[in-house]
């Protein structure tokens, strides 16, 4: 048996998004699962897409991902270079060959002439094939003339590994163009002669390109080339499942989840799942079980809808993992803390303990200086938090201020162990008479300005005993205000 190749052939664009990225995700797994090889192959025959430094975004995305290429640019193999415009003189060699064997022929006529013929078809009511109006003589190919295709129409049948047995007739095999006028190899020439000469085994890309699939297999016949496994992915649907999600519907470049405190294992196990289950009702997979479960034949087939609400719940799963002590290590950046953290609390043993208080609730990192700021300063009295409450609003602020002193009056004697706060807390119910969602919406507001909190005790203890009491009397001097 062959050993298994699979490749990644973006275009340089510069941007790696969720749909980019899932589309080497695929293959990635595919080698990894077969102890193969995954190659990164960059296709920038149109030259006017190129965007500089692209290579280095996805270098750093799929770094970022764990997901390193095995031969690529600057990752030499046997079957280099893995730059598309660098690989010219292969694909003139072959043209050459087959324009030589009377494969492929020039097609000299202007865009102008071609555009008639179409015409032609269609006052014809006929679709426009190519191969009906092939040139009577053609010129001798040079390069610098465009060199096109041509054809043996016939039927197909294959078995794409996703979307199962396929078909399609002769009229879906036409003359296409190999060799551009400006001597580049279009995609559909250079991507058969590329995976072909770097020994690829298994072809897995977008449904976009599924449609020219008998083009596809008529080109590898004439060549002789043996056909790869073909597996077309369904697409990525914007979240109101009716398009293909796009920059617009909120398709960042993955880099913008990573700076924004993503989990690589989360944003993987994502990306598998949009399209992807095991067959039961599992939904959380680390990267080693992806690569022991994942199989193309279990990829739906219609289109997978971007839910980043659920990116988001499972980038949350994967917080919850972790020890609050590699949850420090993650998040210890300037950009995942509240700005200007006096320096008495700008320490890892304070930072953790307020970690250790939120990772419960935590979804990325980026979030974390807006959950936390009233644990590293005072913030100021916001009437209306108690003004649009449910419950407090229903209170004169007599009878709050009541409620405050009581609760004063009792967290004085705390040790301001989470422990004996829990026990306080309780009996103030008691003492007060009321239900939890009054008192201990009314302590939180007061000692953290907020209207959610982790749990109360384990807050009122990180606050600390001399912050927790000062902010209850203040909250008392503004409702005698
Ligand atoms: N360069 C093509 C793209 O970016 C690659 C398609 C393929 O994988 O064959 O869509």
């Amino acid at each position: 048996m062959k050993s298994v190749r699979t490749r990644f052939a973006p275009s340089p664009t510069g941007y790696l998004h969720v749909g980019n990225v899932r589309a080497a995700l695929f293959p990635w797994l595919i080698a990894q699962q077969a102890g193969g090889t995954f190659v990164l192959r960059i296709e920038d025959t149109d030259q006017a897409r190129e965007v500089s430094g692209a290579i280095d975004v996805m270098r750093e995305t799929l770094q970022w991902l764990g997901m390193e290429w095995d031969e690529g640019p600057d990752k030499p193999g046997d079957f280099g270079p893995y730059v598309q415009s660098e690989r010219r003189t292969l694909y003139l060699k072959w043209a050459q060959r087959m324009a030589d064997e009377g494969l492929a022929y020039a097609d000299i006529r202007t865009p102008d002439e071609l555009k008639a013929l179409r015409e032609d078809a269609k006052s014809k009511k006929q679709a426009f094939l190519a191969r009906n109006y092939r040139p009577d003589q053609p010129q001798t190919w040079q390069p610098g003339m465009p060199l096109r295709f041509k054809s043996t129409p016939q039927t197909y049948a294959w078995n794409d590994a996703i979307m199962g047995e396929l078909s399609a007739g002769p009229e879906a095999v036409d003359d296409f163009i190999l060799i551009k006028s400006d001597q580049f190899p279009t995609y559909n020439f250079a991507h058969i002669i590329d995976d072909h000469e770097m020994n690829i085994t298994h072809v897995i890309r977008g449904l976009e390109y599924i449609a020219s699939m008998p083009k596809y297999l008529n080109l590898y016949d004439a060549l002789g080339f043996d056909w790869p496994v073909f597996g077309h992915a369904p697409h990525i649907m914007a979240p109101d499942g009716k398009k293909k999600l796009s920059k617009r519907d909120g398709a960042k470049g993955i880099l913008q989840y990573r700076d924004d405190g993503f989990l690589p294992a989360a944003m993987l196990n994502f990306l598998a799942s949009l399209g992807w289950n095991d067959g039961t009702e599992q939904e959380i997979f680390s990267r080693s079980e992806l690569i022991e479960k994942f199989s193309l034949d279990r990829v739906q087939r219609s289109g997978a809808r971007f839910d980043e609400q659920r990116l988001l719940w499972m980038n949350g799963t994967w917080i919850r993992r972790l020890s609050t002590s590699e949850l420090y290590d993650l998040t210890d950046k300037p950009a995942f803390w509240p700005q200007g953290i006096p320096s008495e609390y700008d320490n890892s043993s304070y930072k953790t303990e307020v970690l250790a208080l939120i990772q419960e609730r935590l979804k990325f990192f980026a979030e974390i200086p807006s959950l936390t700021t009233y644990f590293f300063r005072d913030l100021p009295i916001d009437s209306t938090l108690i003004s649009t409450h449910k419950q407090l609003k229903k209170f004169t602020p007599e009878e709050l201020t009541t409620m405050l002193r009581q609760t004063q009056a009792n967290l004085v004697k705390s040790d301001f162990s989470a422990v004996d706060l829990q026990g306080r807390l309780n009996d103030l119910l008691q003492e007060t008479g009321q239900k939890p969602a009054v008192l201990f919406s009314l302590i939180r507001i007061a000692t953290t300005q907020a209207a959610a909190s982790p749990g109360l005790a384990g807050t009122l203890a990180v606050i600390g005993k001399e912050r927790s009491l000062q902010r209850i009397s203040a909250q008392i001097d503004a409702l005698a205000a």
